[in-house]
């Protein structure tokens, strides 16, 4: 059994995961209505919640059979928020001398890209790995708040990155955008609520950059393109029209994303497609997605929504997919011993 733990921002998690039976349980704390009122994380705060939290999180984890059946520690190794990252890697090493078991470093991204395969591996946890090696090579989109990333799982289980946003990431957009219109934070949410009975042909945004020849994404333009439509209008037509410019504005992001991922299908065949990240709760680009899926003829897997934002599940299946021998040579992995910081690791988390 791994006993994962997940603390790289805003949400303090732990979660316990035995990979011949599943999920066993998930515990999460999450300090949005903290945050909320600054208008995004506030780093020293999320540091001193994460401190506050971890204890009674693990003590609800513990009463499931004292730790005893835990063989392994795993924890969020990077990238995040550096003083928030600490917190977590020496619970973990705590955790782990105290159990006398091994820890591990998981990339945060990794877990994220791995995560919409945690329902299969539910389904039938004895069947996974054979399943799991008929859908690669993948295609996978993860795009949340801080990241835009569009990789292939490769047959060999390597990870290839084959883009990443040149500015704003695709949840940033929406916030940013959110916060244009005065809705609060975070705007993903809050802008697909309002997009709800808009008209996503109403405005005319920009759909990223480039043509078939770049994967990379960008979205400050789509920002900068909204600011300047509203300084055109006067505030009382802006209300009126929130839901017109907001189901607008987020088809942009989604037609951006998915641009990006049917030129990816024009340079290779994928065997399945997969979405993740807290921008993948939002339910017309998880349409976009089974849309492509159907037209491909290839299954899509969707994260569930307890594993979109951060969580320690995650962390749990990717240090698990990892010690079965995936993709140990990709540089995107490593172990840490109890007595090594992540500082003296080998692995640059900012290379991802
Ligand atoms: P993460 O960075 O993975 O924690 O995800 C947070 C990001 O996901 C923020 O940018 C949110 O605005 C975005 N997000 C969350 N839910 C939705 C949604 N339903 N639609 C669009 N974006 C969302
Ligand atoms: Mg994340």
């Amino acid at each position: 059994m791994i006993l994962a733990l997940e603390s790289s921002c805003d949400e303090t998690a732990v979660a316990l995961f035995d990979p011949a039976r599943g999920m066993i349980g998930e515990w999460i704390h999450s300090q949005i209505a903290l945050h909320e009122k600054h208008g995004g994380v506030v780093p020293d705060l999320a540091t001193r919640e994460h401190l506050r939290n971890f204890p009674p999180l693990l003590v609800s984890a513990r009463a499931h059979d004292g730790f005893s059946s835990v063989t392994e520690v795993a924890v969020t190794q990077g990238p995040g928020l550096a003083a928030c990252l600490a917190i977590g890697v020496a619970a973990a090493k705590a955790l782990a001398l105290g159990l006398r078991v091994p820890v591990v470093g998981v990339n945060h991204l990794r877990a994220h890209i791995f995560s919409p395969f945690i329902k299969l591996h539910a389904e039938d946890p004895a069947k996974f790995t054979s399943v799991f090696q008929g859908r690669l090579p993948h295609l996978g989109l993860v795009v949340s708040g801080g990241n835009t990333l569009l990789l292939e799982l490769n047959a060999d289980l390597q990870i290839r990155i084959l883009s990443t946003t040149r500015d704003d990431a695709a949840g940033e957009a929406l916030d940013k955008g959110a916060k244009l219109l005065g809705l609060g934070y975070p705007g993903g949410p809050l802008v697909e609520k309002l997009a709800l009975t808009g008209d996503p042909r109403a405005f005319d945004f920009p759909r990223g950059m480039g043509g078939r020849d770049i994967l990379d994404f960008s979205f400050s333009g789509l920002k900068t393109s909204l600011r300047y439509c509203l300084e055109k209008m006067a505030v009382p037509e802006v209300q009126a029209r929130l839901p017109d410019i907001c189901a607008s504005y987020q088809q942009a992001v989604i037609d951006a994303l998915m641009r990006k991922m049917k030129f990816a299908f024009e340079r290779a065949a994928y065997a399945s497609i997969g979405l993740s990240g807290g921008v993948a709760n939002n339910s017309r680009l998880r349409s976009a997605m089974a849309a492509l899926s159907l037209r491909k003829r290839i299954p899509l897997y969707l994260a569930e929504p307890r594993h979109t934002g951060d969580n320690a599940g995650m962390i749990a299946f990717a240090a698990w997919l990892d010690r079965t021998g995936v993709d140990r040579a990709s540089g995107l992995v490593m172990e840490i011993d109890p007595d090594a910081t992540p500082e003296n690791s080998a692995t640059d988390p900012a290379q991802v």
